[in-house]
């Protein structure tokens, strides 16, 4: 994915989302969450914002493009779409990280991101190997997916 947005110019916001009530119905409020909404960081816990959650919650900027609250519906509402959009921020974070963390660092924080993806925070989507999987070939996978096409465009 090309990425457009300067993380250097990401606003962080220390409070809640503007849609948090909507939220709420439907995902636990873990402490530590964050929020991507309208080109700003929601963190009403106040943590740290390390550059790969930047990328992270960046991923979901350009998710969202000018339909923040389009985005948000469908996200609530429809578990593929959720999965989808989650595996291509996380896979965007481990991406980044893979170029700047050893490779003790870089399993410790792959478990926390798999933990995170097949976990409570967005309705126990996948189990967690599959999780752990889908996030370090991701790339694999959009280029196996691609070759698959062609294939079938061929045959
Ligand atoms: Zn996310």
């Amino acid at each position: 994915m090309n990425r457009e947005i300067d993380i250097n110019k990401i606003e962080v916001v220390q409070n809640w989302p503007p849609n948090i009530e909507e939220l709420k119905k439907h995902f636990p409020m873990e402490p530590g969450v964050i929020f991507a909404y309208k080109g700003k960081i929601y963190n009403p816990f106040n943590i740290e914002i390390t550059l790969d959650l930047m990328i992270h919650e960046a991923t979901h900027f350009e998710q969202q493009g000018e339909d923040t609250e389009g985005w948000y519906e469908k996200y609530i509402n429809d578990k593929q779409f959720r999965f989808e959009q989650e595996l291509q921020a996380y896979a965007a974070q481990y991406e980044f990280l893979e170029t700047v963390v050893n490779n003790k660092i870089l399993k410790t924080k792959l478990f926390t991101m798999a933990e995170l993806l097949s976990g409570p925070l967005y309705g126990n989507m996948i189990p967690f190997e599959k999780a752990e999987s889908a996030i370090r070939h991701y790339r694999k996978l959009e280029v196996r997916d691609l070759e698959n096409e062609k294939n079938e465009k061929f045959n």
